[in-house]
């Protein structure tokens, strides 16, 4: 599939029109909208536990591009999460895991071309830690999931 032709399908996308619009159930509601991110599957980004989706066209625009950019593949630990997989992992009451954010291998990536390619393709939410970058589109922000982590990403950011 020429990669062009799945782009120019994203850029017919309104943002203003597609928000961050809840579908339910991934696996129940397989075919519920157009999915044109050829890089990530429906279940790669739903509920670990559940399977239940959250369709936000900007996340995954943003995430294609991240794709695109480091043109390496993307591994997610961690995606969307209903309101149970979020409380029994211990994700923060009002955690951008509720919506769409994604935690991100660091394996066979350049630490700072990452957290670089990512800014610019527009998450604004980020998360370091030791084996995972944390990923979002809400409040600008960033932390460390501790000093090992702070120590590890502190010499690739700018
Ligand atoms: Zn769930």
């Amino acid at each position: 599939m020429a990669l062009s032709s799945s782009y120019s399908i994203q850029s017919q996308i309104n943002p203003r029109l597609l928000q961050a619009v809840y579908i339910g159930c991934v696996k129940q509601n397989p075919n519920i909208s157009a999915w044109p991110w050829p890089h990530f599957s429906r279940i790669e980004v739903a509920c670990r536990h559940c399977g239940q989706g959250y369709y936000w066209p900007a996340f995954m625009n943003a995430l294609e591009d991240l794709r695109t950019h480091m043109a390496r593949p993307i591994i997610i630990h961690s995606a969307h999460r209903c309101a149970l997989h979020n409380a029994r992992v211990g994700g923060a009451p009002l955690s951008q895991h509720l919506k769409l954010a994604v935690d991100i291998s660091l394996k066979r990536h350049n630490l700072r071309d990452l957290a670089r390619t990512a800014r610019g393709a527009g998450f604004t939410g980020f998360g370091f830690y030791t084996t995972f970058l944390h990923l979002d589109m809400g409040r600008p922000r960033h932390w460390f999931g501790g000093l090992e982590a702070r120590t590890l990403w502190q010499t690739y950011l700018d």
